[in-house]
């Protein structure tokens, strides 16, 4: 009887084993198979190509997937209407996994590889339909593993719009949105495979707007003042500041409005700023330098001026804890293989960068882990790191050289390539959130240390302050 207990005991032991391994597997093998669907979905926010705020149809689509596989959704979250929140399961820890779905203007592009625009007043240059769509399906994936091994825990996919310029996960973080979660895992679409600790910059971003006296510019230039005027004389003294700032600072703007006809003196016109830094501090002090600019600006010009605030996040913490096992998980997933016809066109893309020929290497390899990786971007990601636990990974989802923001960028990630890497981050981000429920400590080590990183007289202080969300920032 004793004897039949205990084999009994081992047999039952032995299948929990034997059922918790292959249910990983499995969940991987069922992402497999829906990598199919998971093509089609960002395929079509690909086509529909929508600006921060305006992500209608994306965050529609991403919403319905969910709610399909029985999440719980709550949409228009921290008053924007294309923000969501999808929920499965119940209990700690609870799992945010974040997706953003916006496109950026006037780079609208044909999966090709020449330079072909479609016609679209925006194109996806940050990958972020890839973004959305492979956080979507870890979500599902790791709501199939929980329920599969009757597990505690919540899995969450945030729906983030407006990522580039608009901040829209500041406004969800400073709702509190985050506060019951014990980690947040995100990604972003690259020309190379790395989980490394990541960097990115703070920043400050705001529209100045100038108003003077239209007036015919040839017949009674002395009536009139100009908008355009104030705009200049900024951008004069803005770039004399440049010497004058921390070297690693960076500054950029577009006039968003010069006037419209030589011959009618500007009675407005808008300049639209960017300030960045690696620490927030800096970019604070900047930003009230770049306010002196614009007032100074119009006094001198005879105009008036204010402003809006548009953007502000801090810079990135990364979670080191996180941040190795998601390495870990990214080298057992592994790198980007190209078939002949992909390789063909990875070649034709990298002559239009410069390069002789496509590397195959890069596209395969995993870049080594490093705790020191530095980057010049910012990513509203950065105010859930504060909040949060974070870890990320990047997948190779366009030819390797390939830079965000480019023509190239929104080709590669409309083909096979982007669609292959995009399936990558999936597992990547879904094994780490199955270690994460499977082992309580990481959670516990994870907290101690963003605690720790933070400094112990951290507060949160929005740097958008206490503005509304930029719904018409693209408008
Ligand atoms: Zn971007
Ligand atoms: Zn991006």
């Amino acid at each position: 009887m004793k004897k039949l207990l205990t084999t009994t005991l081992i047999t039952i032991l032995y299948l929990n084993f034997g059922i918790a391994q292959t249910s990983e597997k499995k969940v991987l093998e069922k992402l497999d198979t829906k990598s199919t669907a998971y093509t089609k979905i960002a395929q079509s926010i690909w086509d529909y190509a929508e600006m921060g705020y305006q992500e209608e149809k994306s965050s529609a689509l991403l919403q319905k997937t969910l709610a399909d596989e029985n999440f719980k959704i709550e949409k228009g979250v921290a008053g924007i209407p294309t923000a969501f929140i999808a929920e499965y399961g119940s209990g700690s820890p609870v799992i945010a996994i974040l997706g953003e779905y916006d496109a950026l203007p006037g780079l609208s592009q044909k999966a090709v590889s020449h330079k072909e625009s479609l016609g679209k007043t925006a194109g996806h240059a940050c990958g972020h339909h890839l973004f959305g769509t492979a956080s979507t399906a870890a979500a599902i994936a790791v709501k199939d593993w929980i329920k599969a091994n009757k597990v505690k825990g919540t899995v969450r996919f945030y729906g983030c719009p407006a990522e580039e310029g608009g901040s829209g996960k500041v406004y969800m973080v400073r709702e509190g949105l985050f506060d019951d979660v014990d980690i947040a895992l995100h990604w972003h679409p690259n020309n190379a495979n790395a989980a490394s600790a990541g960097a990115a910059l703070a920043n400050k971003s705001a529209k100045f707007r100038f108003y003077g006296v239209s007036a015919h510019a040839a017949a009674a230039p002395d009536k009139g003042r100009s908008a355009l005027d104030g705009v200049e004389s900024m951008n004069m003294m803005v770039n004399l500041m440049r010497e004058h700032i921390p070297q690693e600072a960076r500054i950029h703007y577009v006039i968003t409005d010069g006037g419209k006809a030589p011959n009618v003196v500007p009675d407005f016109a808008e300049v639209y700023y960017y300030v960045r830094h690696n620490r927030r501090d800096v970019v604070i002090d900047i930003f009230d330098r770049l306010l002196k600019t614009a007032e100074g600006a119009a006094l001198g010009t005879g105009t008036t001026m204010d402003y809006e605030m548009i953007g502000g996040t801090h810079e990135l913490l990364p979670n080191l804890t996180l941040q190795k096992i998601m390495h870990d998980n990214l080298t057992k997933v592994g790198g980007v293989s190209y078939t002949d016809e992909e390789k063909k066109f990875a070649n034709e893309i990298s002559i239009t960068l410069g390069l002789k020929e496509f590397d195959e290497e890069k596209a395969l390899k995993i870049m080594p882990y490093t705790t020191e990786a530095r980057a010049f971007g910012s990513t509203d990601v950065g105010d859930v790191s504060f909040a949060v636990p974070t870890a990320g990974l990047s997948t190779a989802t366009w030819v390797p050289g390939t830079a965000a923001h480019s023509w190239q960028a929104v080709a590669a990630g409309g083909t096979s390539i982007g669609y292959k890497a995009m399936m990558n981050a999936a597992k990547t981000l879904t094994l780490t959130a199955i270690d994460v429920l499977n082992n309580p400590d990481v959670v516990k080590k994870a907290k101690e240390e963003l605690i720790e990183k933070r400094g112990e007289d951290f507060t949160y202080i929005p740097l958008l302050g206490d503005r509304k969300p930029a719904l018409d920032y693209r408008n």
